[in-house]
């Protein structure tokens, strides 16, 4: 609610505080249990930085998170330290994150037995448990990293979230660096996961036909501001805000049952550390009005559970 996460800009030889960069500014939502919530926008809107500070792998600027009730951002270590198990991060490149010295079993082992868990004697039994429930050889368990291939790594960074028993699980651009055909067969893990286990999810991506097939609904960030937000099939067969519709311009519609207006993004996103004034998007938008770049527009619930953020909407 309200969340907000700025960067300080330093400068000067004293090294002073010169500005901010507004990385995520402002921004609410309410994702519910069960549903897959997707977040899209280009890079550098906001995403990552979102989803990172609502598990409080970065702490807020302002703001609140509400997880099952709880205050993330005022937990001690102690309490939070608890609470990590249930809410679970996965990143883009899980192999940025694997140790290459240390063989996939014990890498997925690891966490269960930092946070006691379960007991040694029972952890590799779990951890050839979830392996196979991700869709990775049991035989590989003794592998390193480096004998996977990008599928089964990103199988793996799943598997190492499973394996703490989540309630909640916070994806980001999982499947951008794989091929399409890969792509498919992750999704379509996250989907079957999540029936399983009862999963809610946070997905990030920038990609939005990568966000149709498992969203529920999907928010729509720039800037860092989120500029809208719509149950899923709405969204793509009658986006409200110009810059939903341009992104959606470039995705194929299924059934052309309605014909969508196109718009071409123009240009660039500005620089974060010097957003537009007023309409964060009036640089690049086709129907740009003088309100635009004064008044920044409120977001707003223009009909149930729809919120735009637009001055002609
Ligand atoms: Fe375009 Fe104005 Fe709407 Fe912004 S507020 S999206 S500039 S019409
Ligand atoms: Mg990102």
């Amino acid at each position: 609610h309200r969340l907000k996460k700025y960067y300080p800009i330093t400068g000067g030889l004293l090294g002073r505080t010169i500005g901010h960069v507004k990385a995520v500014d402002d921004v609410s939502f309410s994702i519910q249990k069960g549903e897959t919530f997707g977040l899209v926008g280009e890079s550098g809107s906001g995403k990552s930085t979102t989803g990172r500070t609502i598990l409080r792998l970065l702490e807020k600027t302002e703001g609140e998170v509400r997880f099952q009730g709880i205050d993330v951002h005022a937990l001690n270590r102690q309490e939070l330290r608890a609470l990590r198990p249930r809410m679970q991060y996965i990143f883009q490149d899980p192999y940025s994150s694997l140790n290459p010295r240390v063989r996939i079993g014990e890498a997925l082992g690891e966490a269960l037995l930092d946070h006691g868990l379960l007991p040694q004697a029972e952890v590799r039994e779990r951890v050839l448990e979830v392996m196979a429930l991700c869709g990775l050889a049991t035989y590989h368990v003794d592998r390193y990293p480096h004998e996977f291939s990008g599928g089964q790594r990103q199988r793996i960074g799943i598997a190492r979230a499973i394996m703490m028993n989540p309630d909640f699980i916070v994806a980001d651009e999982p499947v951008s660096a794989l091929d399409v055909s890969i792509q498919a067969q992750i999704i379509n893990l996250f989907a079957e996961l999540q029936e399983q286990r009862k999963l809610t999810y946070l997905f990030i991506s920038h990609d939005l036909s990568v966000v149709e097939h498992l969203c529920t609904r999907i928010g729509v960030m720039y800037l860092g501001s989120l500029l809208e937000l719509a149950p899923r099939d709405e969204l793509f067969l009658e986006p409200l805000h110009p810059y939903t519709k341009a992104l959606l311009s470039s995705v194929p519609l299924p059934i052309p049952k309605k014909k969508r207006e196109r718009i071409v993004l123009q240009g660039d996103m500005p620089s974060p550390a010097n957003p537009p004034t007023g309409c964060k998007f009036h640089t690049r938008c086709p129907y740009v009005k003088d309100i635009c770049r004064q008044e920044v527009p409120a977001f707003r619930e223009v009909s149930t559970d729809r919120f735009v953020a637009c001055h002609l909407v």
